[in-house]
């Protein structure tokens, strides 16, 4: 058994956790990060928003072959789908990315070990690999993440599985299910409609997209149902069960759906098997997380937590800047996150990305705001792209006329929100947004259009 002492051991190598460690190695720290597969980049590179978001191009790219070049004046034949070569293809984007952490880590000093972390006593963490060994280290950071979530009434088989296995299938399936309207379940639904596939989405609400501007998913589940998504709203998935070579998902009581392969989207959660939390008198809270304080600490001394094992937005840019707060605070005494500019994409298309708050959370706060939109269709730039649908909404305060959330639907949403969370950073108000320069012809202008619009004064409409 060997042991070696560190200032900062971190456990899991996924956005929050390997993040993290550069980061602290930069300030000087001496840092181990152990992971558990033999890969790093956690969830999000391995099985999560990478190979999704690979997917979610190269389905795009094939519909639009299929189906959108016509109007650009381009006739073509004899288009097949190539779905070993698009699942290759996939693979060796996770695999790039995947050996760029190693080299990550060598250039940063940082010591990586394989094996499974559990805690043993404050500061002393067990790793259990092709050996056995204790690492001590002055302080230790938790970054294990979460796993799909399951149902009461589905048992994981070939053909009802999670994200993971839908990043995959060897077919496209005739007839997919999707149970859970959230960002993942929409996401692959998408790559696997643009396949071919028959898709049929349950959603427990009456409404897709929880947490997302009413209106703007509202639009959303427009535009999916244009695109021939099925959405049964209100269904309560109570089982799935494959009999006679067939998926058959019952709910609300009496219904049932009838399908070739099942994606249980319904959630993620924490990850915090085999961590021993209890050896230290770390408890988690009723969903299994681990509570931290302000500077991610959990309550014992010395034990922090951050990324999605702590909950909030299960996001990875979220887990990552959670990371470098936590590991900034332990080197420098000073760390902070933001979480009032944190930006949330999903990547279907339209896209759909928001940031701040909804025009339902002003209202319930009885904040007074001014709400300031612009369509895409009167923008040059989406109009060249013929990618139209969509709406940008700025919602501004009455009085100071500080931006407080901006939403969008529609071409690159991902992308363009990047300004608001920048502007929200720096508290512009929208003023600030329609004075500075926006490129023509650039879909940010529909920005601008949408910032001078909160003074009812846009350009072009
Ligand atoms: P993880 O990425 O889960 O990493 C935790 C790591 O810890 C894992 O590698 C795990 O093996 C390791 N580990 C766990 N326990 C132990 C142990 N005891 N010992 C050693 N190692 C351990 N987010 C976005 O922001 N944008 C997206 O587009 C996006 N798309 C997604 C698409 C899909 C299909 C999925 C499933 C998720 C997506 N996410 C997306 C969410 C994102 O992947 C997560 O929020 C992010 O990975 C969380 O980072 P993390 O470091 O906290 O945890
Ligand atoms: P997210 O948490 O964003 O990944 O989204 C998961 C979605 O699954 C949410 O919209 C939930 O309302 C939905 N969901 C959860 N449980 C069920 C269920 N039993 N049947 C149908 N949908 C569900």
């Amino acid at each position: 058994m060997s042991e070696t002492t560190y200032d900062l051991v971190i456990i899991g190598a996924g956005p929050a956790g390997y993040v993290g460690a550069v980061r602290a190695a930069q300030l000087g720290l001496r840092v181990a990060c152990v992971e558990k597969e033999p890969e790093l980049g956690g969830t999000c590179l391995q099985v999560g928003c990478i190979p999704s978001k690979a997917l979610l191009d190269s389905s795009e790219r094939y519909h639009e072959t299929l189906h959108g070049l016509k109007a650009h004046g381009i006739a073509v034949s004899g288009v097949e789908l190539d779905l070993p070569a698009m699942m290759a293809r996939k693979s060796k984007i996770v695999a790039k990315l995947s050996q760029e952490i190693p080299v990550l880590f060598k250039k940063h000093g940082i010591e990586h070990s394989y094996g499974t972390a559990g805690l043993v006593e404050p500061g002393v963490v067990r790793v259990d690999g092709e050996q056995q060994s204790t690492i001590r280290s002055r302080h230790i950071l938790i970054a294990t993440g979460s796993v799909p979530a399951g149902l009461p009434g589905i048992e994981w088989q070939e053909r009802i599985g999670t994200s993971t296995e839908a990043l995959a299938f060897p077919e496209v399936p005739r007839r997919l299910i999707v149970i859970g309207g959230g960002a993942i379940g929409l996401e692959l639904g998408s790559v696997w409609r643009r396949l071919g596939a028959e898709v049929t989405v349950l959603e427990y609400l009456d409404h897709i997209l929880p947490g997302s501007d009413a209106e703007i998913a509202q639009l959303a589940l427009r535009a999916f149902k244009k695109q021939r998504i099925g959405f049964k709203l209100e269904a309560r998935v109570q089982s799935a069960v494959v009999e006679n070579d067939e998926c058959i998902v019952r709910y609300n009581d009496t219904e049932e759906l009838r399908g070739d392969r099942v994606l249980v989207a319904v959630g993620r959660r924490p990850l915090t098997d085999g961590l021993n939390l209890a050896a230290v008198g770390i408890d988690t809270d009723g969903r299994g997380f681990i509570p931290v304080d302000r500077q991610f600490q959990t309550k014992v001394p010395g034990i922090y937590a951050v990324g999605d094992v702590i909950g909030g937005a299960l996001l990875a840019h979220k887990a990552s800047q959670e990371a470098i707060a936590c590991v900034e605070q332990i080197a420098t005494g000073v760390g902070w996150v933001n979480y009032d500019t944190l930006p949330n994409v999903v990547y279907t298309a339209p896209e759909v990305a928001g940031v701040g708050q909804t025009e339902e959370q002003l209202v319930q706060n009885n904040v007074p705001f001014q709400k300031g939109q612009f369509v895409f269709r009167s923008n040059g730039r989406a109009r060249i792209l013929g990618q139209t649908e969509g709406v940008i909404k700025i919602l501004a305060h009455q009085q100071t006329d500080r931006v407080l959330g901006v939403h969008i639907i529609g071409p690159r949403a991902g992308d363009l929100i990047a300004e608001a969370s920048v502007a929200m950073e720096y508290g512009a108000s929208s003023e600030d947004i329609a004075r500075a320069w926006h490129a023509h012809p650039s879909l940010a202008e529909t920005i601008k259009e949408a910032a001078l619009d909160v003074d009812s004064r846009a350009l072009h409409a």
